[in-house]
């Protein structure tokens, strides 16, 4: 049978993503209060339709005959498959009846967040995990642990075993490497970024910087809502979101970065593949990697400021004229252990993404005392950060992510800036990008970006894309070096 017969199934898929993402991007940022209740049926009736697009029984056989003489073709009938095993292993009556009590969940999380109030909220915790490990169970084929399998949703590829490895390395670098900036004589003044900033010359300054490094404002918009993310319809439009503080002027300024890399990432997907199945980023953590390494290994760095420095500091006269780039580089990249891992600096992050994912394999092993796990959780920020939270919105209860049965999804945060690390010594090697960043030429890395990663979207797994790049699947000793370099320089250690 010709591929050909599959493409409108292809098409029709890829139009109901976007509308449902287009919808959903409106309801965060721009429709009207009362809207939410009738839109949500809209958006029920689109999720079924989808569902059953996936799960229906012409594309089933189809996938099984249609011929595939490319790569492209044979990755599209690949990814459609998992997702099919994905979806239909699990009895829809169970699905739609998670889905449900997933949205209680968040419900309920957010007011114990606001009650602090842990024991409301356990149940639900309990279920969840419960619920996911009975789904996992569901698709299990080999010997592979119930984590594993949840892991490998977010990372193809990643399980326990590599994570263990990445995850004890650094916290025997990192750990120590916390106690010695402590003791450092360096002291870093970083109250020129929570002075008082108009919001409306922020925006602008963001909107300079965005298009700077690259963001495509012909193929993208910017909008507003309390959580920066990215969305994309296809590559030709791409849109992600900031959050502007008056007092905190460095916060939106990375959002930009941060949320303009997954952004850059989806805008250079190529062209043949956007309309299809593969026409997205890979993965959460190589998604992650991309901005990271604009947010980062680009954003944090000397050279861009020594450009932008001057825009930044001339709308905002008054705040920063004393201010030298040098101290604003020193101030950005100043690191302190916290709390909240969505506040936390570079060198720290890795580390609240730790706590989670030793909790989180405790908990899908069935090993963990669930009215423990606050008391485990202040625990393991004393042990690793030195810091103890005072409440449970600072503590166990400040991410969304178990309320929503992600479990699995925190380590490819931290993968993601390991990979981040790896292609930014890579390019250090072949295309000099420190001298690319002080020069401004964002288009020469934003092109090399693409021919690496971005045009390919879904074909390739994160170690064939690096494998294919420098040929070395992932190893997290080069984060490690990156981490240790940058901030014994920083902190004269
Ligand atoms: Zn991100």
């Amino acid at each position: 049978m010709e591929f050909s017969s599959l493409e409108p199934f292809i098409l029709k898929r890829k139009a109901l993503q976007s509308t449902l993402a287009l919808w959903s991007f409106d309801s965060d940022t721009r429709a009207p209060k009362k809207a939410i209740e009738n839109s949500a049926k809209i958006m029920g009736v689109l999720s079924e339709e989808y569902f059953n697009l996936i799960n229906n029984k012409e594309v089933i056989e189809l996938l099984d005959q249609v011929e595939t003489t490319t790569d492209v073709q044979k990755a599209l009938v690949k990814e459609w498959k998992t997702e099919l095993n994905m979806l239909c292993k699990i009895p829809k009556d169970e699905y739609v009846e998670y889905q449900s009590y997933v949205v209680m969940s968040q419900r309920i999380w957010n007011e114990a967040k606001n009650k602090n109030d842990y024991e409301m909220f356990k149940p639900y915790l309990k279920k969840i995990v419960e619920t996911q490990k009975k789904f996992a169970s569901y698709r299990k084929v080999g010997e592979e642990s119930l984590y594993d399998i949840l892991l490998n949703d977010y990372e193809e590829g990643f399980n326990t075993e590599i994570l263990d490895e990445f995850f004890n390395k650094l916290k025997e670098v990192i750990v120590p490497m916390i106690h010695k900036i402590k003791n450092s004589n360096v002291k870093i003044d970083t109250s020129f970024d929570h002075l008082s900033y108009d919001i409306e010359t922020q925006k602008q300054v963001n909107n300079e910087l965005a298009k700077y490094i690259g963001f495509d404002f012909d193929c993208g918009i910017i909008s507003e809502t309390e959580h920066p993310y990215t969305t994309h319809f296809h590559n030709k439009d791409v849109r992600f979101t900031n959050h502007f503080y008056e007092n905190y002027l460095s916060s939106a300024l990375f959002s930009t970065v941060h949320e303009g890399g997954h952004a850059i990432y989806e805008m250079g997907v190529s062209d043949e593949l956007t309309l299809t199945p593969l026409g997205e980023g890979k993965s959460m953590g190589m998604h992650e990697s991309q901005s990271r390494f604009y947010e980062n290994m680009i954003g944090r760095s000397k050279g861009l400021w020594n450009n932008f420095y001057p825009t930044l500091q001339n709308a905002f006269k008054e705040q920063l004229g004393n201010v030298s780039v040098d101290d604003f580089y020193l101030g950005i990249n100043h690191s302190k252990p916290s709390l909240i891992r969505i506040e936390s600096d570079e060198l720290t992050y890795s580390l609240h993404i730790l706590i989670r994912y030793e909790l989180e394999k405790q908990m899908i092993n069935g090993t963990v005392d669930y009215d423990k796990l606050p008391e485990m959780w202040d625990n393991l920020y004393e042990k690793y950060l030195g810091v103890k939270a005072s409440n449970l919105a600072e503590g166990i209860l400040q991410d969304v992510h178990w309320s929503g049965g992600m479990l699995g999804y925190f380590p490819s945060y931290a993968l993601g800036s390991a990979i981040a690390a790896q292609i930014f010594a890579h390019y250090q090697k072949t295309i000099d990008i420190e001298h690319l960043v002080e020069q401004g030429q964002f288009d020469v890395i934003k092109q090399q970006l693409k021919n690496d990663i971005h045009q390919y979207g879904k074909m390739y797994s994160t170690n064939t894309l690096l494998k294919n790049m420098m040929g070395e699947e992932f190893n997290p000793n080069y984060y490690i070096t990156y981490l240790v370099d940058k901030y014994s320089k920083i902190y004269q250690l």
